[in-house]
């Protein structure tokens, strides 16, 4: 079965080809075609590669997601990054959701129902919700009548108890939908599921805190397989320091800057959105390579970014491992999560007296999908690689596998 995974981001445009045989692989399959369009100012980047070592990178003209999606299609079936012979050998296509509402939780075939819940629910999520959308009607346009899925980074939480989903605010606020979703749900569910093969136990055991550590930081408190929590709420703003998000701040802050400086809806959310985290503290970058060396070099305000980084994480991490009553293992997972040894250290350094050490050899190399827990730990620490689109190619294929054993009885 070929699938076909889009992933639509505010200014970014990816997309996966995965080739599945009959059965699911229980370790994640490479995909065989790979194409993303990055948007910056009024240039895009196109870059393609295929199984078979072709790689292109290219400016490109595009202007619209429309013509993105179309360009990306091309290089999939024409020219020297071909895959597949043409629009019919796709299967199936799946779409990554950010927002699901309070209706849609599970991986669904997309119809014009599905369609209008999404839709409906864009407020809470306008730059991606509605860019999904598109990205569905450009599919139908371009390739007719294959089946499309859509499955939501909101999806992973429904488990989590109404005590970590309401807030506290007014009852009614709960019935409006204004409640707390979470997401990367679809990364977190992946680390638990792949956190248990690594470990070699059944999920059903295992009490794990997931910590995705990309642009957008969000941690997970799993319980048997299950969300309990996460710091990311009604929006992804919610909870850790992120890139050039704030995280939770008081929200006394947001009326005290309504009613003393006269901030509107728009410039609040441009502050909390766009100009503040790593890159509203440092004053120099969201990018946390930047931040750890700047910081080495003396910087004050890259360290003390990185200081309130560290203590937010060590603090969120605290309070998932208490949700949770204790703690199999500890997961890295996204950009900084994979990639940087000082902030696994700095983190895992304070939970030492819980059992949670590091392997420094293990630590410093970064290994993907390993364990770099010291030998003598009750407590296991993994570095993880996101799998998003594979972790969506799956649920594309179990989906599909189901319509059809049910359709042939
Ligand atoms: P996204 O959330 O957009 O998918 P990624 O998961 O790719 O983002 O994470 C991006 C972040 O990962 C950036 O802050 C980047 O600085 C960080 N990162 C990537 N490589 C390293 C590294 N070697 N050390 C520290 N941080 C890194």
């Amino acid at each position: 079965m070929n699938v076909l995974v889009l992933n639509s981001g505010s200014s970014s445009q990816k997309s996966c080809l995965y080739e599945i045989g009959d059965t699911l692989p229980d370790d994640p399959a490479g995909c065989i075609w790979e194409g993303k369009i990055e948007w910056a100012g009024n240039t895009a980047e196109c870059s393609i590669r295929n199984s078979r070592g072709v790689y292109r990178k290219d400016q490109t003209s595009v202007a619209s997601r429309g013509e993105a999606i179309e360009r990306l299609l091309h290089t999939l079936w024409s020219g020297e990054t071909q895959a597949i012979s043409g629009p019919s050998a796709i299967n199936v296509v799946g779409h990554r959701v950010v927002h699901g509402g309070a209706q849609h939780f599970e991986p669904s075939i997309v119809t014009a129902e599905v369609k209008s819940a999404i839709e409906s629910v864009s407020v809470f999520a306008p730059l991606h919700n509605r860019a999904e959308l598109e990205g569905m009607e450009i599919v139908a346009k371009k390739l007719g009548a294959v089946p499309q899925i859509a499955v939501f980074d909101t999806g992973f939480h429904r488990t989590m108890p109404l005590s970590a989903a309401t807030y506290p605010g007014p009852y009614h606020w709960l019935e409006q939908g204004i409640r707390r979703y979470g997401f990367h749900g679809i990364n977190h569910q992946y680390c638990a599921q792949r956190a248990a093969r690594l470990l070699g136990k059944n999920l059903n055991s295992l009490k794990l805190v997931t910590c995705h550590l990309g642009n957008g930081c969000s941690l997970a408190a799993v319980l048997e397989g299950r969300s309990v929590d996460t710091t990311m709420g009604f929006t992804p703003l919610e909870g850790l320091m992120m890139g050039t998000r704030s995280g939770s701040v008081d929200p006394g802050i947001l009326t005290y800057l309504v009613r003393q400086r006269q901030l509107s809806g728009q410039q609040l959310d441009e502050v909390l959105n766009e100009k503040a985290g790593l890159l509203g503290i440092s004053g120099i970058s969201s990018d946390m390579r930047k931040i750890l060396a700047a910081s080495k070099n003396g910087h004050e305000r890259a360290k003390l970014a990185l200081d309130i980084y560290v203590h937010r994480l060590r603090s969120g991490i605290g309070a998932m491992i208490a949700v949770l009553g204790g703690l199999d293992a500890l997961v890295f997972t996204a950009g900084v999560g994979e990639n940087s040894p000082e902030v696994r250290a700095a983190v895992c350094d304070n939970f030492a007296f819980l059992d949670l050490r590091l392997d420094q050899g293990k630590n410093a190399q970064s290994p993907l999908d390993e364990d770099i827990s010291a030998p003598d730990t009750t407590v296991h620490i993994l570095v993880i690689h996101a799998q998003e689109d594979w972790m969506i190619a799956r649920e594309c294929w179990s989906l599909v596998q189901t319509a059809t054993t049910s359709m042939g009885h």
